[in-house]
């Protein structure tokens, strides 16, 4: 193999894997529950007629000790069973060096490095060498932090095992921020990847990011305007019942209907018909987002204030506030918006802030 740094140098996904209009669709489970769970929702969603490849986890990295951690091994002779059943080639977190052997042996078709895992250069290594010289496929998602030589490097020692099937995942990163989303998308790294990367295939992981099927559309959209190359979706037949991610995961009849609403809004944005009604549903979500923003930046407010009143500071402090402003302006011209705009804006956050933590004071010294 040449250097890790040649071009042409990832398979694309077309040459091996059977696309939906130029679509990668990646779904499936969380993880396997049972023959049955994975047997019903695999043919389900085999029938929508949109699937390239069915998602299972085996093993589970679960973040406490004491929880439904999958059921192993024994999984992996349903996953040829099933694959024998659709014709769906299947995919299998492998989190370890025999993971991977174990996959090689069942004829899995293709294993993915969790974000848990591409966060250890050390476990990637010896995955790496589990596979070496095989060409096994690999799907490598994004570490918990948003590290993107970490994620190169993944690639690489991949790369570098003689697996050049690989496909990168955004499935977003871990935060203290309060946001919606279970895992932040930061765009900016799956973008800075595909400039170091130019021919990788990249894919979104929604379900992880959004951590709540209520925002899965919306994640989904933003990453086909971002002209990613598909989608890995967590499916179950009955999500209500998944004994991982439940909140997250759809059916296969939803996972239809977003990806038929995410092909049609596709067609008519290439079509440069963007209609005003899609961009309206995208100011709405917009405007969603925002407000929640302001009701968590107030709420936070207020907690500082309570802060201060304890320590007798004053409402008012000008040198955090023009400290504050004057960082604010600086990202606000990264984004390339207008610092007259931004100042109104920054005034009027100041103000309410200032309001509600009066309001606070006055009440308590009420009390
Ligand atoms: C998964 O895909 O089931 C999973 C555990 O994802 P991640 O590694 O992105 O958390
Ligand atoms: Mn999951």
């Amino acid at each position: 193999m040449s250097s890790a740094a040649s071009v042409d140098r990832f398979v694309p996904l077309a040459d091996w894997l059977s696309l939906h209009q130029g679509l990668l669709l990646v779904a499936g489970p969380c993880s396997v529950e049972s023959f049955d769970q994975l047997q019903n929702t695999a043919r389900q969603l085999a029938h929508t007629g949109l699937v390239s490849v069915l998602r299972a986890g085996v093993w589970k990295p679960r973040s406490r000790p004491g929880q439904f951690e999958g059921v192993g091994s024994e999984a992996l002779p349903w996953l040829s069973r099933i694959r024998a059943g659709t014709g769906l080639p299947v995919a299998v977190e492998a989190a370890r060096p025999d993971h991977a052997e174990l996959c090689l042996e069942h004829g899995i078709d293709i294993i993915w490095l969790g974000a848990r895992t591409t966060v250890n250069p050390f476990m990637v290594q010896e995955i790496a060498n589990a596979i070496r010289g095989t060409g096994m496929p690999v799907m490598i998602k994004n570490p918990v932090s948003p590290d993107l030589r970490l994620w190169t490097g993944a690639i690489e020692r991949i790369l570098m095992a003689g697996s050049n099937k690989i496909i990168a995942i955004h499935r977003g990163f871990q935060t203290h921020q309060k946001t919606v989303y279970r895992n932040i998308p930061i765009w900016e790294i799956p973008l800075g990847l595909k400039a170091v990367m130019p021919d990788l295939p990249l894919i979104c992981d929604p379900s992880h990011i959004a951590g709540d099927k209520r925002w899965i559309a919306e994640v989904a959209k933003q990453s086909m305007h971002l002209q990613m190359d598909g989608l890995m979706t967590e499916t179950h037949y009955k999500p209500s019942e998944a004994r991982t991610d439940p909140e997250q995961q759809i059916t296969p009849g939803e996972f239809r209907d977003l990806v038929e609403r995410l092909l049609k809004w596709k067609g008519s944005e290439t079509g440069m018909s963007h209609s005003l009604e899609s961009l309206r549903r995208e100011i709405d979500e917009c405007d969603q987002k925002l407000l929640e923003l302001l009701a968590s930046r107030l709420s936070l407010s207020r907690e500082a204030g309570r802060i201060k009143r304890k320590q007798g500071a004053d409402i008012l402090q000008p040198g955090r506030q023009q400290d504050l402003f004057a960082d604010r302006q600086q990202r606000a011209r990264v984004l390339g918006l207008d610092p007259g705009f931004v100042e109104r804006l920054l005034t009027l956050l100041h103000e309410e802030s200032v309001a509600v933590q009066s309001l606070d004071r006055e009440r308590r010294s009420k009390q």
